[in-house]
């Protein structure tokens, strides 16, 4: 069995529909209210776990409401929470999302995942030590990252960097990753580079090996040499939040068989998870993704 360890941000998104967005200082009653287990850490734990992965996640949550509710989503998951940390005095993560008219306001606030700290890490070395694949991304403090590189890189275990949300990040720690899977977006942003630049170029000056997503139309990779392409899978698009979260999941459990073979699956469990409703409610078991590249 695979073994993956995350270390990311858990968030308890609060979904509001609103029939328009308030102007400052006005109340509005709203349509519909959800709450949703999310955060990018959490998200690709839940995807990589459906995939069959033994999956331990490193995190934080707060000591309120939504803590125990989050844990759970995870263990219900068959996500192993031994190293998700209670903080006390601290609120979980959370999003406050405000959607009207097909499209959305968001607030997130951090709360615990700001708290989660390189001794956290340093506490599940032994965890990362024994992996396959180590999956980390930037909604937790950017010295927990570089902590998360350096751990997996020391033990040569391979440590895949989704460098989302965008931020600039030093030239010594892309080194230490194995892959990075940033959008294009994200590409020039990590680099300090114009985001009108030609993304293959970004690719070839980038300090390790890329694997760039883009969209619908797959995604491009590069070991050496030039990018590869590998093409998107057509498919029914209803939601494609959390497509990215899937993508790296499936490309970390599916690493073991080779770049263009991870590349290729990913695509194809990504495709399946915008075919449905929700960040997680579209991620797909084995089974799924097998019978679209049947
Ligand atoms: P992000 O939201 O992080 O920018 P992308 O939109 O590039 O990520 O999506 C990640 C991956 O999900 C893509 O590389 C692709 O494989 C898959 N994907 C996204 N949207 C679609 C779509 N409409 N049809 C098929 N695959 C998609």
């Amino acid at each position: 069995m695979t073994r993956i360890v995350v270390v990311g941000s858990i968030n308890m998104d609060l979904v509001t529909v609103a029939p328009r967005f308030p102007a400052p200082g006005e109340t509005l009653l709203g349509d519909r209210f959800l709450s949703v287990h999310g955060g990018k850490g959490g998200n690709q734990a839940v995807a990589a776990a459906r995939l069959g992965a033994d999956v331990h996640m490193v995190g934080a949550v707060g000591d309120d409401a939504f803590a125990q509710s989050l844990r759970d989503g995870l263990k219900q998951e068959n996500v192993d929470v031994s190293h998700v940390t209670i903080i006390e005095h601290c609120s979980s993560g959370t999003a406050s999302i405000t959607v009207a008219g097909g499209e959305n306001e968001i607030v997130v606030m951090p709360g615990a995942n700001a708290q989660l700290l390189p001794s956290h890490v340093i506490k599940a070395q032994h965890l990362i030590a024994s992996a396959d694949a180590v999956l980390v991304q930037m909604e937790i403090p950017l010295q927990t990252v570089e902590a998360t590189l350096r751990t997996a890189h020391a033990h040569h275990v391979p440590v895949i960097l989704n460098p989302a949300p965008a931020q600039q990040l030093p030239v010594e720690w892309l080194k230490l990753a194995r892959y990075i899977t940033p959008n294009q977006h994200e590409l020039a942003t990590l680099l300090g580079a114009d985001p009108t630049e030609d993304f293959h170029r970004l690719m070839r000056d980038a300090p390790c090996p890329v694997v760039l997503t883009r969209g619908a139309e797959g995604a491009w990779f590069r070991e050496e040499g030039e990018p590869q392409h590998q093409s998107g899978f057509a498919v029914e698009a209803v939601d494609s939040t959390g497509a990215g979260d899937t993508f790296n999941a499936a490309f970390a459990v599916f690493l073991h068989e080779g770049l263009p073979v991870a590349v290729r699956k990913a695509c194809a469990a990504a495709a399946l998870s915008v075919t449905r409703l929700g960040a997680r409610g579209g991620m797909p078991h084995p089974a799924e993704v097998n019978a679209l590249l049947a």
